[in-house]
C-alpha cells in the first residue's frame, strides 16, 4: 500500500552559509527539522519516496564555503537520490527509481545538440529544484528523467543513490574523453568518491591499462581490485618522482608512455591538477572531472605542440543512467565496498564528519528516519 504522506518531513537549510566582513570569518549554514507541505502535482511530475540520500562535497560547498545555491535557503540540500514513486503520473506508481542529479529542461539549444548534461536551465534537487531536496522524507520531481530500478538482487535501494552522481559522474566523464577500448587510461585521485568509479567505469568500458594515482598506499591497494592495473602513491613525492614511476610501469609493461594517454583528474586539488598536466603528452586528452578554486600555470603551447586536449565535464544525461544502473547491478561497477548507511538524523554530524575527512573511507548514504 503506497502511503502519500500529508507532508513533506526533511532537514532543511534554513540559513546560509555567512562571512564576517571584518574577521572573514566564515559561519557555516543551519539544518533545522521541518515539515512543508506536499505541493500539488504536474500532469508529468511524481513524488517519490526517499530511500536514501548521499552526502556529496557539491552540499558541503554549499553549506561549509558559501558556494551560493540557486534557490536561496530556507531549502533542503541532496542530489543523490533512490526512492519510490508513491503519487503522481499512474505509470511510474509503486516503481523504484534514481533521479538524476541534473535534469536538462529537453527544449534549449544545448538539450537538442546532445549537451544537456549542461543545460543552462537544468533542474537539480537541493539546489534549483525549488526548496525540494534529497535529505527529505518525500521529493516532488519531473517523471520523464527519472530512472527506473528493476531487479536489483540483494542491493540495497539506498545504496543505489549513488548512481546519481558519484557513479554517473565518471560515465559522462568517459564519454566526453571518447573513452575506446584500448584505450589507456591514468585516474588522478583513484581513491575517492568519484575516483573509485572512474576506474571501474573505464575498465568496464574496455580501457587496456588503468594507472591510478592517489596518496594513501592501503587504498591504493583496494584500487587494484576495481578497475586500476597499476598505482602510483603521490605521497611525499615531488612531480618528477611521478612521471619516472610511469616512465617505469610503462616499460616493464610494454605500454606506450610517449602519446595518447586520456588523463582523468578527478580529485580538484592543485596539486593533482599540476600532475595532470605534467602527465598530459602528445595526442593525450585531460578531462577535469573535480572542482576546486586552485589556479594553475601552463604554457598553452604545449597543446598545440603535442596536438592535446583538455576538457571539462558535468555531471550526466539522464540518458546513460540506465547504461550504469546495469554496470552495477551487473556487478561491473561495484558500489558495496564504497557505501554505507546512516540514519538522515545524524545529518549535521555526518555533514561534519565528512567535511572535516576531507575523502572519507566511504560514500554516505543517509535514509529517512523522521
Ligand atoms: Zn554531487
Ligand atoms: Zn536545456
Amino acid at each position: 500500500m503506497l502511503q502519500v504522506p500529508d507532508k513533506i518531513q526533511t532537514w532543511q537549510m534554513v540559513q546560509p552559509t555567512s562571512k564576517d566582513k571584518e574577521t572573514g570569518e566564515v559561519k557555516p549554514g543551519r539544518l533545522e527539522k521541518t515539515s512543508i507541505p506536499v505541493p500539488t502535482l504536474a500532469a508529468d511530475e511524481v513524488l517519490v519516496k526517499v530511500a536514501g540520500c548521499g552526502v556529496c562535497h557539491t552540499d558541503l560547498g554549499y553549506f561549509y564555503d558559501g558556494v551560493p545555491t540557486v534557490q536561496k535557503p530556507p531549502l533542503t540540500l541532496g542530489h543523490e537520490i533512490s526512492g519510490t514513486v508513491v503519487a503522481g503520473d499512474e505509470k511510474w506508481m509503486g516503481k523504484e527509481v534514481i533521479i538524476p542529479a541534473v535534469m536538462p529542461c529537453r527544449k534549449c539549444l544545448l538539450c537538442k545538440t546532445g549537451r544537456g548534461n549542461r543545460c543552462l536551465v537544468q533542474k537539480m534537487p537541493g539546489n534549483s529544484l525549488g526548496v525540494y531536496g534529497g535529505f527529505s522524507s518525500h521529493i516532488p520531481v519531473p517523471s520523464i528523467d527519472l530512472c527506473e530500478v528493476r531487479n536489483r538482487g540483494n542491493i540495497p535501494l539506498e545504496h543505489l543513490a549513488v548512481v546519481a552522481d558519484a557513479a554517473t559522474t565518471p560515465y559522462q566523464a568517459a564519454k566526453r574523453a571518447d573513452l575506446q577500448p584500448g584505450d589507456n587510461v591514468i585516474i588522478i585521485g583513484v581513491t575517492g568518491g568519484v575516483g573509485v568509479y572512474m576506474a571501474q567505469t573505464v575498465k568496464a568500458l574496455g580501457a587496456k591499462a588503468v594507472i591510478g594515482i592517489a596518496r594513501n598506499p592501503a587504498k591504493l591497494q583496494r584500487a587494484l581490485q576495481y578497475g586500476a592495473d597499476f598505482v602510483i602513491s603521490s605521497q611525499d613525492k615531488q612531480i618528477k618522482d611521478i612521471r619516472n614511476e610511469f616512465r617505469d610501469i610503462c616499460k616493464k609493461n610494454g605500454l606506450e608512455a610517449g602519446f595518447g594517454w586520456k588523463i582523468f583528474e578527478v580529485t580538484g586539488i592543485k596539486a593533482g591538477q599540476d600532475m595532470a598536466l605534467e602527465l598530459l603528452s602528445f595526442t593525450g586528452k585531460l578531462i577535469v572531472v573535480g572542482f576546486g578554486m586552485a589556479k594553475n600555470e601552463y604554457m598553452l603551447s604545449r597543446l598545440m605542440a603535442f596536438d592535446a586536449d583538455i576538457l571539462g565535464t558535468w555531471g550526466c544525461l539522464p540518458e546513460y543512467y540506465p547504461i550504469v544502473l546495469n554496470m552495477v547491478l551487473s556487478k561491473k561497477i561495484d558500489i558495496g565496498p564504497f557505501t554505507e548507511t546512516r540514519p538522515m538524523s545524524q545529518i549535521a554530524s555526518v555533514f561534519d564528519e565528512v567535511h572535516k575527512a576531507g575523502s572519507p573511507e566511504k560514500r554516505i548514504v543517509l535514509t529517512p528516519d523522521f
